[in-house]
């Protein structure tokens, strides 16, 4: 149905989150294929550090501004990523009033202002649709088992929820929407205070801090270099027809997070011990796609070993400044949206 994108053509797109880790590469990959990048970002978890190499580019905007408040866009748009949303568990639990805002009144105003433009739209879901998953590893038609009272549900459940936003408005083919189903990528540009496991390690590893292992250690998880995932973003974005299904997009190899700590350990020359703290609540024990849709659909694949990429990620943590200013993260009594541009009616 609706592939808006010209043919031959310069795009102009709208990537929402670009100032984040995996938005600004996608950003950096835009430019590099010749479009336009407009770039819509609030900075609450991500940097402008991460996008200031882009600032002079002339085909490069950025507006800084939450997606819970942005309506109407003064450039033609013929695509729009929607990364923009807290990713790390720390940080979408600081405000998680605001992370489910995000989700669903920020990507109800970007869908509504993709069917104006009549611009292709993908949005950046996730393995945490699965939740603390029965099924392994994991393929799209598992309905997954979150729970929706916890504290991961703000992201968990306004990620689901975001979701079927985008089938709603595909099925009335008001929108072409696609939903891409991220597992954990890693790579250069993560915060270095973030919370996730990739940079805690990595820094915690180079600074001669104990490596902090939650639980047993045991937990699995699939790792994926952030190059791999921009590839694999634009692939769904732009293959023809529409899957009109969510697409896993991840590297299927699994590793315990103790495998984690010792290949960063063998990495590192470092004085660092590990010790272990207690599992938060809802970690999900288990986690591997199945990404037999993207091979098939977008002939996509991981081309980025985990041992490959930690090198590259340790490299680039070596040459960074890992005391950052801490995120502008704070519980917001911001007014809260109520309305989100979609009318109801056909
Ligand atoms: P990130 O936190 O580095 O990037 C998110 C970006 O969105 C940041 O720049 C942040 O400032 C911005 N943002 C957040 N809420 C916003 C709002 N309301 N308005 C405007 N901007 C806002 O995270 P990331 O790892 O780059 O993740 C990008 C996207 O991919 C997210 O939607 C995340 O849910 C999804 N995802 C990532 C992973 C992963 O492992 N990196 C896994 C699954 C899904
Ligand atoms: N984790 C850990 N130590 C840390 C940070 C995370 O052991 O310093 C664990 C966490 O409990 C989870 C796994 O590593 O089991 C991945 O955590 P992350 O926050 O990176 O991603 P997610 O849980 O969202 O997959």
């Amino acid at each position: 149905m609706l592939q808006r994108t010209r043919n031959g053509k310069r795009k102009t797109i709208l990537v929402a989150g670009g100032a984040g880790f995996v938005g600004s590469h996608l950003c950096d990959a835009l430019l590099a294929q010749g479009d336009r990048v407009i770039c819509i970002d609030s900075y609450i978890t991500g940097s402008e550090t991460n996008v200031r190499p882009l600032m002079n580019h002339p085909e490069f905007r950025m507006i800084e501004k939450d997606i819970c408040d942005f309506h109407e866009m003064d450039e033609r748009l013929n695509q729009i990523y929607n990364l923009a949303c807290a990713a790390s568990p720390p940080q979408y639990q600081a405000d998680p009033v605001h992370t489910m805002m995000t989700c669903v009144a920020g990507t109800g105003n970007l869908l509504a202002l993709a069917e104006r433009h009549e611009a292709s739209f993908l949005q950046a879901s996730t393995s945490e649709v699965y939740g603390n998953p029965e099924v392994h590893p994991q393929r799209e038609d598992y309905r997954g088992n979150v729970n929706c009272t916890g504290p991961r549900a703000c992201y968990d459940e306004g990620k689901r929820a975001a979701e079927t936003l985008c089938f709603d408005l595909l099925r009335s083919g008001r929108v072409d929407a696609r939903v891409a189903r991220i597992f954990n990528t890693y790579g250069p540009r993560m915060q270095p205070n973030d919370g996730r496991i990739v940079s805690n390690l990595i820094v915690q590893a180079l600074s001669g801090e104990p490596l902090t292992i939650y639980g047993s250690g045991e937990q699995t998880r699939s790792f994926c270099y952030v190059s791999d995932m921009v590839a694999g973003l634009i692939a769904l974005m732009n293959v023809d027809p529409n899957p009109e299904a969510p697409v896993n997009l991840g590297n299927p190899g699994e590793f315990t997070i103790n495998q984690l700590a010792d290949m960063v350990l063998a990495m590192v020359p470092s004085p660092s011990e590990i010790v272990h703290r207690s599992l938060p609540k809802d970690d999900p024990q288990r986690r591997r796609p199945d990404i037999s849709r993207a091979k098939a659909l977008l002939k996509w694949e991981p081309a980025i070993s985990l041992s490959e990429g930690l090198r590259q990620t340790v490299d680039w943590f070596s040459t960074t400044p890992l005391r950052q200013e801490r995120p502008r993260i704070k519980p917001s009594l911001r007014r809260l949206p109520t309305s989100t541009g979609i009318s109801l009616g056909a």
